[in-house]
């Protein structure tokens, strides 16, 4: 891997050391190599020019999370339950059509579909972070992966998040928080390492249950529920701040108290920092194939989502609060770190009752008593 030396010129190409001199060409060819995933769907991959790389949130909620970095567009792991897929609106020729929040059974939109088979790589990614990160206050947390994984099988071939690591590695004081479902993470343990040593670093698997039939559904093309809790095991005894989150609950699906010991006993025998969930949120974008998921795989919970989503987005409080309460007794049984579910991007972890996770056999013990999270796409 070359290095970026502090003084050397910056460009595109010192930014992209993992492609080399394959930039821009070697990218856009990949890029125009459609592949096959494995259940036949053709993924199209496309290059492109971000204007911009550090998103900025513009949360009413007052949540502390100030930016966001998705090194792609799309996300080729098309789970069902996806919320992120409205980042192809653009898509879209004309103005969009958003239906007032909570109709229930919005209209598909092809767009929606495009966002699991049309992928756009951030080629220029690395450069601007570069750039953008002299302006921010390195205080402000950043999340890479609201709105794409970013281990998605495309980076073992392009290594975009791994160049935004390596624009990381150079730099100290800041926040950053990564989510994933993907065990190519670990691929990256020699770098995440470096940056934790002079960073906050908290790193998120998601992995919504552990049974393997019920995942393939829900997530069709991410990695085995055993291969996310393997990364977890493994990201730990590198030394590094690892959760797991079991997010979003979809009632009736993965909320039961036994899918969720399922998963809360495998995060603590991977010996996971902390466990987190929160509630599926309904956009419009999302209900069309979400509700079509349902009615082929769940149809006797037809009635339960039109009641719970009818009229709202978000679970009620009702049910948010009670499942709350459940993982706050899962954690504490597991010792496990657990954090509240009422916000979606970032939140605070307090410690499980008695002493704090050890990672099983650390290699080293950096960021052991970090307290702010980030939360899935
Ligand atoms: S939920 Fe996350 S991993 Fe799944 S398709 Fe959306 S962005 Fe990708």
């Amino acid at each position: 891997m070359a290095k970026i030396e502090a003084s050397s010129p910056i460009t595109p190409d010192t930014l992209f050391p993992i492609l080399g001199d394959r930039l821009p060409v070697g990218l856009a060819r990949l890029a125009a190599e459609a592949t096959h995933a494995d259940d036949g769907h053709l993924i199209e991959f496309k290059a492109m020019q971000a204007r911009s790389i550090l998103n900025k949130s513009v949360s009413k909620r007052k949540l502390s999370l100030a930016y966001s970095i998705n090194p792609f567009r799309g996300c080729e792991f098309g789970c069902k339950y996806c919320y992120a897929r409205y980042t192809h609106e653009f898509l879209q020729p004309a103005p969009i059509v958003t239906p007032p929040p909570g109709t229930y059974d919005a209209p598909q939109q092809s767009w929606a579909l495009a966002f699991e088979r049309e992928i756009y790589l951030k080629e220029n990614a690395a450069w601007l972070l570069e750039q953008e990160l002299k302006k921010i206050d390195p205080r402000d947390e950043i999340a890479i992966g609201t709105a794409t994984d970013p281990y998605q099988p495309i980076e073992r071939r392009v290594g975009i998040t791994r160049s935004l690591l390596e624009v990381f590695v150079r730099r100290q004081g800041h926040r950053l928080g990564i989510i994933t479902k993907s065990n190519l993470i670990t691929r990256d343990i020699d770098l995440l390492q470096q940056i934790a040593a002079r960073n906050t670093l908290v790193l998120h698997i998601t992995i919504t249950t552990a049974d393997a039939a019920l995942a393939r559904k829900l997530e069709p093309r991410a990695p085995r529920p055993d291969l996310r809790f393997a990364a977890v095991k493994k990201l730990r005894e590198a030394g590094l701040t690892t959760g797991v989150l079991c997010s979003p609950l979809l009632p009736g699906i993965n909320d039961s108290l036994r899918s969720l010991e399922a998963v809360s006993s495998r995060a603590a025998a991977a010996g996971a920092s902390f466990l987190g969930a929160h509630p599926l949120f309904l956009k419009s974008c999302s209900r069309p194939t979400w509700l079509s998921f349902v009615r082929e795989h769940f149809p006797d919970l037809q009635p339960e989502y039109q009641r719970r989503y009818a009229s709202m987005d978000f679970a009620d409080s009702a049910y948010r609060n009670r499942m709350a309460s459940l993982l706050r007794q899962l954690c504490r049984k597991h010792g496990l770190g657990e954090r509240s579910s009422d916000a979606l991007l970032t939140r605070h972890v307090y410690a499980a009752a008695g002493a704090p996770r050890k990672p099983p056999a650390p290699a080293r013990s950096a960021q052991s008593a970090q307290t702010t999270l980030f939360a899935t796409a």
